[in-house]
């Protein structure tokens, strides 16, 4: 995260004369999660960061005061956790950090909270709408948990190259053109021997896996890598930053309309 956006660089002098109703609280998430043998551990950590961070950018031209949260590098990882260096968290303890940090957020009287979690798992989305639902319902704060992720996979279809991008789901095209562009060092030159992997993972699950490896991806990646480009990547989180950019312009205009 950008020093400009970071919550870490100010004093609390300087988070005290925040005016708190145009403020917005980013709360990147993303797991330290096995992301096939081409790409490190933290794919999502550094993908919910650099999304939000465009995103960050965007919404300051639109007048709001942008503070991101560190990113949380924890939670519900089942999906992977058969994959060394997974780090997963149970559904309970996720509800009460989630709680717990947004509870002390909103006590130094922020209270425009956007969730961007760049894990999709099913158990993890869901005690993410768990918290949007309970804080919004109490009325303690606006908490919007961005599907700028999901609406961004149809998109991309119209940007990846491999044969069916709408299962390109787990360090294929798009997470491997992420890292190609902001972090090529970082990718293992493997990435363009690797074979296209595509696995429907809803029939999957249906049929009884209950993870990446009983599917079949077996070496944790879905999709295809092989034709990622810093390019696609670029694009691609441009894209899904703008998607973030608009949710976050329309929750605080239905806020203000209230
Ligand atoms: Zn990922």
């Amino acid at each position: 995260m950008s020093v400009k956006f970071s919550l870490e660089n100010y004093t609390f002098e300087e988070v005290k004369k925040l005016d708190k109703n145009k403020t917005i609280i980013m709360f990147p998430i993303g797991p330290l999660e096995a992301h096939g043998p081409h790409l490190p551990l933290d794919v999502d950590i550094r993908g919910a960061e650099i999304t939000v961070e465009l995103a960050s950018k965007q919404l300051e031209e639109y007048g709001y005061s942008i503070v991101s949260l560190p990113v949380l590098p924890y939670c519900i990882a089942d999906a992977a956790h058969s994959f060394e260096g997974t780090i997963s968290i149970s559904e309970n303890t996720m509800l009460n950090l989630l709680r717990d940090i947004i509870t002390s957020v909103v006590s130094h009287g922020f209270n425009n909270i956007v969730i961007f979690c760049h894990h999709l798992e099913p158990k993890n989305t869901d005690v993410l709408n768990i918290i949007e639902k309970e804080f919004n319902l109490s009325k303690e704060a606006n908490v919007l948990v961005s599907k700028a992720i999901e609406k961004s996979i149809s998109c991309n279809k119209n940007i990846l190259d491999g044969e069916f991008p709408l299962l390109d789901m787990h360090a294929g095209e798009v997470e491997t053109s992420l890292f190609l562009w902001k972090f090529p060092n970082r990718v293992k030159g493997n990435y363009s021997e690797l074979t296209p992997k595509w696995i429907n993972l809803i029939k999957q699950f249906a049929n009884g896996a209950n993870d990446f490896e009983t599917a079949g991806a077996n070496n944790c990646y879905l999709g295809d890598p092989a034709k990622a480009s810093a390019e696609k990547g670029r694009i691609l989180y441009e894209k899904q930053a703008k998607i973030l950019t608009e949710e976050v312009y329309y929750f605080m205009k239905s806020d203000e309309a209230i």
